[in-house]
């Protein structure tokens, strides 16, 4: 099994950044990580006046994956997600959707078990997912603090081992990266971090010809979901629901309209985060419920 190390990071997805590994469809992967902040939160007095915001959001890659051309979709399977024992989340003014009450700034840090994050006495059930997981754009590069069709700072708590994220790929290879590991994160996001915590993800890649999913998709034992990344909530709404109906009336009888109205019944649009440059929603379908 082919493994990327996590010195290998970047801080933008752009098409221009070596590749540090090759893989061919169909491949495992192991993708080491590094926390949100680089490793520089290790205590509760280490606050975010003390972070190198040039350091923030390192995603480990990117790999090129030989068989990937422009216009295919590349699958990532998330097969295993193994985190550290300890965390970090935080808050300052100015930051997340709670900033006006924010007096000063402070860090907590948390123990994680194999079933929870354990926060100031309570226990939060664990939900270990990637926060940020994506291709190259084909035009500039985007960092890897904001979200778009491209995937990247996602922030999507359904991206947990199980699931599967379909990925458009805009140059030649890919070019995948990720990182951004989190214990356990609402949705929302509010305060601007989840746990923040360092790991590694198990993932397969794999290239898909002719597929005509609307990009980025996630696909859940349960679900199926698109994503909406934009300046504010109500675009990235739009983006995801049109995602949706696409989706829809692709793969059923459905017209627009009774897509829509299908939506309308049975469609939960939700937010993935509020906090980061790109807004990201979702739309969630049942599986079941596309049985007549
Ligand atoms: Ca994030
Ligand atoms: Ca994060």
């Amino acid at each position: 099994m082919k493994r990327v190390s996590r010195e290998h990071v970047i801080f933008e997805m752009n098409k221009e950044n070596e590749p540090v590994l090759t893989a061919v469809s169909g491949e495992t992967i192991v993708f080491e990580t590094q926390d949100c902040f680089s490793g520089n939160v290790q205590s509760e007095s280490d606050t975010v006046s003390d972070i190198d915001f040039s350091t923030v959001n390192p995603a480990t890659g990117p790999i090129y994956v030989s068989d990937a051309e422009v216009g295919d979709t590349l699958k990532v399977t998330i097969n295993r997600i193994d985190i550290d024992n300890k965390g970090a989340v935080l808050t300052a003014p100015g930051l997340g959707l709670l900033s006006d009450g924010i007096g000063a700034e402070e860090t907590a840090i948390a123990k994680i078990t194999d079933s929870a994050t354990l926060y100031k006495g309570y226990e939060i059930p664990l939900r270990k997912m990637v926060g940020v997981i994506g291709t190259a754009p084909a035009g500039d590069g985007v960092n890897t603090g904001t979200p778009g069709d491209h995937g990247g700072n996602l922030d999507t708590i359904l991206l947990g081992e199980g699931a599967t994220l379909y990925l458009p790929v805009n140059v030649k290879g890919a070019l995948l990266a990720m990182g951004d590991m989190h214990s356990s994160m609402g949705d929302g996001e509010i305060m601007g971090s989840g746990l923040e915590v360092a790991g590694e993800i198990e993932v397969i890649v794999e290239v898909i010809k002719d597929s005509d999913l609307p990009l980025p998709f996630i696909e859940t034992d349960e679900l199926y979901v698109t994503l909406g990344s934009r300046e504010t909530m109500e675009d990235a709404s739009k983006v995801a629901l049109h995602n949706m109906v696409e989706f829809l009336t692709a793969k059923t009888d459905m017209t627009f309209n009774h897509a829509g109205m299908f939506l309308s019944l049975a469609g939960d649009l939700k937010v993935s985060q509020a906090v980061n440059p790109n807004k990201t929603m979702r739309v969630e379908v049942r599986k079941d419920l596309l049985n007549k």
